[in-house]
């Protein structure tokens, strides 16, 4: 590809969904910006490979904040050729029995669903359902700033800083609402006991009952073309295979935005402080992931037909038992009936496979060093909830979580978050300012999901950390 000569404002290291939304951002207030990746293609998590004829997800496979961003729902992305799809329940829980539930996005059809606690579902999260957008201004944003809508984030934080299991005993008193606030509540890659994972259950709660978990048709790639075709039509440049290991591999700019993980910003760093080296060398990761992509000759013959009936699922039984494969992972204890996040886009979306043909994306977290035999167990797992599933399997692809390291610096130790999301990981990521993306060195600014509001696609740490440019280049 032909670059335009330099005189660029600003460089992005790095093409994630947090990458492209800084460039976005600073192209459309109408900065010379060029971004710069490693693959061959964009997108980081968000993106896609192929294996004959079948999409595979590389990364993120349902995107509930993707479609609530509120930067991403002002941006024409439909127009670069975004089209999400939903399944008919945004997740279904599944029991060792092989029992399902499909959860209904309706909150009313929910309430119905769970019974004795319908009613306790429908109180807690209603108000947080209507109020989302208020919900989504003041949580997916630096939490050191002051509260725009105090009574929604009142609302919001005492069940977030509880541990998840006391929330659910306490909520709820039916099996039923408590696995599935586990099942929830597990998307956070770190025993459930720990405070701060709460606060992730009710933002993917909320978000089921608002906009529904959906995903962009095609793979997950569309979204991230969609990003990146904005930006290119916003005059924005993209520079793919090329892996900065230094500042001299940049152009010169005013600014560089880092969409990668804080070890390798700091490499970018001309200068530091003792301070901050210090809030660097504490940034922890939580636990890795284990991933499997399978082809399947026809769809997963799940023991409950009611499985089907929503692409995402939650895999793992009662809250004690979430809870404990959770706890074991943690302590290097592998689970023969380990928690499992799975989607099965297929069934709602044609395009991702030839005729017939289906994919089923499933991970179960593990410890960093865990190798790819743990998907032997995740094997029998599914096997067992949905017997002929090992027969169905035309070809299956293993990441462990070093290799999701390896992939991008992002996922330290396989975390597929960026980073832990305990409490320092909520207050001081990676440090604890209400501006983190700013580092001692002024021209350089980090941007990737170990900024506020953390992992996810959301794009929202990227918007954020492009503010913060825009605002210093005013005062300049
Ligand atoms: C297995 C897995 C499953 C997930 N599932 C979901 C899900 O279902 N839903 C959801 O919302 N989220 C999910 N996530 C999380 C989500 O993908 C991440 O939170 C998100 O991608 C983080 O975006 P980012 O831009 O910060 O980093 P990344 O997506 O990692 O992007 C960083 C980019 O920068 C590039 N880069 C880094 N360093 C350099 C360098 N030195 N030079 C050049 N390029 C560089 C990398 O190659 C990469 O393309 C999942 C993640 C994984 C790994």
């Amino acid at each position: 590809m032909s670059l335009k000569p330099a005189g660029l404002d600003a460089v992005v290291v790095g093409a994630g969904p947090n990458g492209l939304s800084a460039a976005i951002t600073l192209a459309r207030a109408g900065l010379k910006v060029r971004v710069i990746e490693a693959h061959h293609q964009p997108g980081g998590g968000l993106s896609s490979r192929q294996w004959e004829g079948f999409t595979f997800d590389t990364g993120s496979a349902i995107h509930p904040l993707g479609y609530a961003s509120p930067v991403w729902q002002q941006w024409p992305l439909h127009a670069f050729g975004l089209d999400w799809v939903r399944s008919p329940a945004p997740y279904a829980h599944l029991w060792w029995d092989g029992r399902a539930l499909p959860l209904p996005q309706d909150l009313d059809a929910a309430a119905a669903v769970l019974g004795p606690d319908g009613a306790r579902w429908r109180a807690l999260f209603g108000p947080l359902v209507a109020q989302q957008g208020n919900l989504l201004e003041d949580t997916l944003r630096p939490l050191l700033r002051l509260p725009r809508h105090p009574l929604t984030l009142a609302r919001f934080g005492v069940p977030a800083l509880l541990p998840a299991p006391l929330t659910a005993s306490l909520l709820f008193q039916t099996a039923e609402a408590r696995a599935l606030w586990a099942g929830l509540a597990a998307h956070v890659n770190l025993p459930m006991m720990t405070p701060g994972v709460g606060a992730a259950t009710l933002m993917l709660g909320t978000a089921a009952h608002a906009g529904g978990w959906p995903f962009p048709r095609g793979g997950a790639q569309a979204l991230a073309d969609a990003l990146a075709e904005y930006f290119r039509w916003l005059g924005g440049e993209i520079q793919l295979d090329t892996r900065v290991q230094s500042r001299a591999d940049l152009p010169q700019a005013r600014a560089v935005l880092v969409d990668s993980s804080p070890a390798v910003a700091r490499q970018l760093l001309s200068r530091s402080t003792p301070g901050y080296d210090a809030w660097l060398s504490r940034f922890r990761y939580g636990l890795g992931a284990v991933k499997v992509d399978y082809a399947l000759s026809g769809p997963v013959p799940w023991l409950d037909p009611a499985a089907a009936q929503a692409a995402t699922l939650h895999i793992g039984g009662s809250l004690q038992q979430i809870e404990q494969a959770e706890r074991g992972a943690a302590q290097g204890q592998l689970s023969q009936q380990p928690y499992l996040l799975a989607a099965q886009h297929t069934l709602f979306d044609l395009s991702r496979a030839p005729q017939g043909g289906h994919t089923f994306w499933v991970y179960a977290h593990a410890p960093a060093d865990t190798g790819a035999d743990y998907a032997d167990t995740i094997e029998a797992a599914l096997e067992r909830l949905a017997p002929g599933f090992r027969a169905r399997i035309l070809h299956r692809h293993v990441t462990t979580p070093r290799q999701l390291e390896t992939f991008s610096p992002v996922f330290g130790g396989g975390d597929v978050n960026g980073g832990r999301f305990d409490l320092t990981g909520l207050l001081a990521r990676p440090v604890p300012t209400p501006t983190p993306y700013r580092t001692p060195d002024p021209q350089v600014y980090l941007c990737s999901s170990a900024t506020p509001p953390g992992g996810g696609v959301h794009g929202m740490c990227g918007y954020h950390a492009a503010q913060a440019v825009l605002s210093d280049f005013s005062s300049q």
